[in-house]
């Protein structure tokens, strides 16, 4: 019976100062992904190349995504289907990105992101990585 009583007040405390904690401080902070944003992706790497991207250096869309974007670090090609372009991501090891390029073999939940040499590219290799969608 004791123990019973101390449960209570325990659990009574508990709602008590949790109307002390500023509700703001339950909420996520601005900026802050929640967690159904987060979608396992698999991420390859691409370069400028014409083994990348069919494009030859001098070529006028050489370094050019297929939205028109000159292409860096933090481009990301996506299947437009699922990603509008323009849209914000936070890929794990790699960084903020934006959705700016597409590709023939990117569907699904596959990227693609922008290294700036081919070895880089090919040494990323293939990763399933949970990628957060900022917006
Ligand atoms: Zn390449």
């Amino acid at each position: 019976m004791r123990r019973y009583v101390f449960l209570c007040a325990g659990i009574l405390l508990f709602y008590v100062l949790a109307l002390f904690i500023p509700a703001h401080r339950l909420e996520p902070a601005a900026g802050m992904v929640k967690q159904e944003h987060v979608v396992l992706m698999e991420c390859t790497g691409y370069c400028n190349c014409w083994y990348c991207t069919g494009h030859h250096k001098g070529d006028t869309d050489y370094g050019r995504t297929f939205f028109g974007a000159t292409a860096g670090l933090g481009t990301v090609a996506a299947d437009t289907n699922l990603f509008k372009p323009g849209t914000r991501l936070y890929i794990p090891g790699y960084g903020p990105s934006v959705v700016s390029d597409k590709g023939s073999g990117i569907t699904g939940n596959k990227l693609d992101l922008w290294f700036p040499d081919h070895a880089t590219a090919r040494a990323y290799g293939r990763k399933q990585l949970p990628v957060q969608v900022i917006d």
